[in-house]
């Protein structure tokens, strides 16, 4: 990407894009889903603000960021663009302030204490709502097995009442990362499948957390096939990273 000009990383971006598209509408037509459940979620993490405004204007409405101090000047950049914001990392209670001055969604609500510090923080802001997504490990299901962020599915039930609960915060749906380890290592698709089961009871209680984002540049059809309403593409649109994260 170093030496394109905004056009030539245009052009690039536009073909990377189509492909994808093309991938998301095979998976949704395979699932006998329509194309419109499923909304594709650029994550752009280590890639500049100038690729995020070329995305904006090749119709991208919806861009994920990891890590806020690369995020938050981006945003801020970026800031005029009708983009949808999601922060889908791990998040620090000391990071929430400034999260919440561009992310419109968190999809890495993982732990009470994270709850009661976005709550708290959102009251005080004085903005509307912040809508939230709870990540689930699913490396194993209980919180004693190898958990790299994400709530253990034991864990899901109470967490999703005390966001239902803390003012300020709306349940949104969940979040999953295919694991590495554990029973679902190297099977998206039972992963994608035991997700979407949790999904449907936490849904019995809160009927308006219809979020499941799951399914990432190697995965996108197995998470589709599962049900996932947010796909999050990051490699597959803006290529492979420079470094790993
Ligand atoms: C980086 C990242 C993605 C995108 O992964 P790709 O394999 O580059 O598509 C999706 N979700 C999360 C949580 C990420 O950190």
């Amino acid at each position: 990407m170093t030496n394109l000009t905004s056009a030539e990383r245009s052009a690039q971006l536009r073909t990377n894009l189509e492909a994808v598209e093309a991938r998301i509408a095979a998976a949704c037509a395979a699932a006998g889903r329509r194309r419109d459940e499923v909304t594709l979620v650029v994550v752009t993490k280590t890639y500049p603000a100038s690729d995020t405004r070329l995305l904006a204007g090749l119709g991208v409405t919806d861009v994920a960021e990891n890590r806020d101090q690369d995020a938050a000047p981006k945003a801020e950049e970026c800031r005029d663009l009708p983009l949808s914001w999601h922060f889908v990392g791990q998040l620090q209670t000391n990071k929430v302030r400034s999260v919440l001055r561009y992310a419109d969604r968190v999809h890495s609500v993982d732990r009470s204490r994270l709850v009661d510090a976005l709550s708290a923080e959102v009251v005080k802001s004085g903005r509307a709502d912040l809508g939230c997504l709870i990540q689930v490990g699913l490396e194993s299901e209980t919180p004693e097995g190898a958990h790299r962020g994400g709530a253990a599915p034991s864990e899901v039930e109470a967490l999703a009442e005390a966001v239902a609960a803390a003012p300020g915060l709306r349940l949104d749906g969940l979040m999953a990362v295919a694991p590495l380890v554990g029973p679902f290592a190297g099977d998206a698709r039972r992963a994608f499948g035991r997700l979407a089961e949790i999904a449907s009871r936490v849904r019995e209680t809160h009927p308006a957390a219809t979020m499941v984002s799951a399914g990432m540049s190697g995965d996108l059809e197995e998470a589709i096939a599962a049900g996932a309403t947010h796909v999050r593409i990051g490699t597959a649109v803006l290529g492979a990273r420079p470094t790993l994260r």
